[in-house]
C-alpha cells in the first residue's frame, strides 16, 4: 500500500489523482489532503477518502468545510483540520505519507513541496511553478536525498518515458509538444481582441484557468520548456517545441543515432498521474485503450513565435538564469489575473511581463529566500504595468 499526501485535491489534477487512487483502494491510502478554496468539494473528498489530516485554503474555508461535514455526519475525530500555507506544510510532510502529489496552481505550492523533499519524500510534481521558479534548488535539494522528482505534466511525462529507452548522455534533443491552445489559426492583428472566454476554450484539454490561459498564451509550453531543463538537464539549445494540435503524441526525445522515441495516449490525465504514482512499476489502468485505428490525423508544426512572444520570453529567462525564471512566472501570473479581471487585453500579457524582465536584473540563487524576494518584486512590478495599461484603455 503506497500512502500518499495530495496537494490541490480540488483541481482538476486533484480530481484526477482521486480517480486514479480509487480504482486502486487495496493500492493507495491519501493520508493528507490540501484543497483550495472549494469548501463543498473538499467536503465531499474528505468524506470520500477519510485522512488523517485535510487542509484548506484559510481558516474560513476550514470552518465551511467542517461545518458540512458535521452536517452531513462525519466522524470529524477521524481529521486533522488545518489552513493556509502552515496547514498545506503538515500534509505535504505528513510522516506516513511516502509520496507527495503536488498540484497546488501557481506559486503557492513551492514551500510544501519543498518541505517534503527535504524529508526525502517522492514528489510526484504537477505544479510546474515549482521547478521554474526554484529548479535549481529542487534539483540540489533531490540529488543530495537521493530522490527522483518524477513529472506529471504529460508532456515531461512522456520525456520521462521516453529516457528510459536510452542513456542521458545519448540524448540529443528533447521535442515537447503543444497543442498550441485556441489561436492557433487565428491571424496576429486579432489576437488584441480576443475575449476572456475565448482564450479559456481550450481545445483539448480540461483544465483550471491559469493554466488555460498560459495554453493560449503559450507561457505554458515556456514554462514547460524551463521544467524540462530542470527536471532531465538539458540545455535550451537542445530543448526544441513542436506545435501538435491532435495531443495523441505527448513529448518526444531524440537519442545521438537519430532515433526519435515518442509516448502517445488518450488525452487523460490519469494515465501521467498513474504512471508517477507506480513508478518504476506499470499498474493495468481502468481506462479504454486508445484507440488507433479512428485517430485523427497527426500534425506536426513549427510555433510561430512571433505570434506568442510568451514562448520566446521563457527561453530568454531560462538562458538568463538566477532569478529570471521566478521574476517571468510571477509576471505572468499577475498579468495573467489581470486579464482574467479584464483589466488588460490579451495581447497585454506578454507586454507586461517583458517589461518587468527588462526592469529585472537576474541574481544567482542560493535559497527559497531569495526567490520569494524576487517573486514578490516581480509581482509588485507587474501590478504596475497592468494598472498603467488598464488607465490608459479607459483614457485616464
Ligand atoms: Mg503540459
Amino acid at each position: 500500500m503506497k500512502v500518499l499526501s495530495l496537494l490541490g485535491s480540488t483541481g482538476s489534477i486533484g480530481q484526477s489523482t482521486l480517480k486514479v487512487t480509487s480504482s486502486f483502494p487495496d493500492g493507495f491510502r491519501i493520508a493528507g489532503l490540501s484543497g483550495g478554496r472549494n469548501a463543498r468539494q473538499l467536503a465531499s473528498q474528505i468524506e470520500q477518502v477519510r485522512p488523517d489530516i485535510a487542509s484548506s485554503g484559510d481558516e474560513f474555508i476550514s470552518a465551511e468545510v467542517q461545518s458540512l461535514l458535521r452536517q452531513r455526519g462525519y466522524p470529524m475525530a477521524r481529521t486533522r483540520f488545518v489552513h493556509g500555507v502552515e496547514g498545506h506544510i503538515e500534509v505535504s510532510c505528513h510522516p506516513e505519507s511516502t509520496i507527495v502529489l503536488s498540484a497546488i496552481a501557481g506559486s503557492a505550492g513551492l514551500i510544501p513541496t519543498y518541505r517534503a523533499l527535504e524529508q526525502g519524500k517522492t514528489i510526484a510534481l504537477a505544479n510546474k511553478e515549482t521547478l521554474v521558479m526554484a529548479g535549481e534548488l529542487m534539483m540540489r535539494k533531490s540529488r543530495e536525498k537521493g530522490m527522483e522528482l518524477l513529472p506529471v505534466d504529460s508532456e515531461h511525462n512522456a520525456i520521462h518515458q521516453c529516457l528510459r529507452g536510452g542513456r542521458r548522455d545519448e540524448v540529443k534533443r528533447l521535442i515537447l509538444t503543444a497543442s498550441g491552445g485556441p489561436f492557433r489559426e487565428t491571424p496576429k492583428e486579432k489576437l488584441s481582441s480576443v475575449t476572456v472566454e475565448q482564450a479559456l476554450n481550450h481545445p483539448t484539454w480540461r483544465m483550471g484557468r491559469k493554466i488555460t490561459i498560459d495554453s493560449a498564451t503559450l507561457m505554458n509550453k515556456g514554462l514547460e520548456v524551463i521544467e524540462a531543463a530542470w527536471l532531465f538537464g538539458v540545455e535550451p539549445d537542445n530543448i526544441d517545441v513542436v506545435v501538435h494540435p491532435q495531443s495523441i503524441v505527448h513529448s518526444m526525445v531524440e537519442f545521438a543515432d537519430g532515433s526519435i522515441l515518442a509516448q502517445m495516449g488518450l488525452t487523460d490525465m490519469c494515465i501521467p498521474i498513474q504512471y508517477a504514482l507506480t513508478y518504476p512499476d506499470r499498474w493495468h489502468s481502468p481506462l479504454p485503450s486508445l484507440d488507433i485505428y479512428r485517430l485523427p490525423r497527426l500534425e506536426f508544426l513549427e510555433p510561430e513565435m512571433d505570434k506568442f512572444p510568451c514562448l520566446g520570453l521563457a527561453y530568454r529567462a531560462l538562458r538568463a538564469g538566477g532569478t529570471a525564471p521566478a521574476v517571468l512566472n510571477a509576471a505572468n501570473e499577475v498579468a495573467v489575473e489581470a486579464f482574467l479581471e479584464n483589466e488588460i487585453a490579451y495581447h497585454e500579457i506578454s507586454q507586461v511581463i517583458e517589461s518587468v524582465m527588462d526592469a529585472h536584473v537576474p541574481t544567482s540563487v542560493s535559497d527559497l529566500e531569495g526567490i520569494l524576494k524576487a517573486d514578490a518584486w516581480a509581482r509588485g512590478e507587474a501590478r504596475i504595468f497592468c494598472h498603467s495599461a488598464a488607465s490608459s484603455a479607459a483614457g485616464i
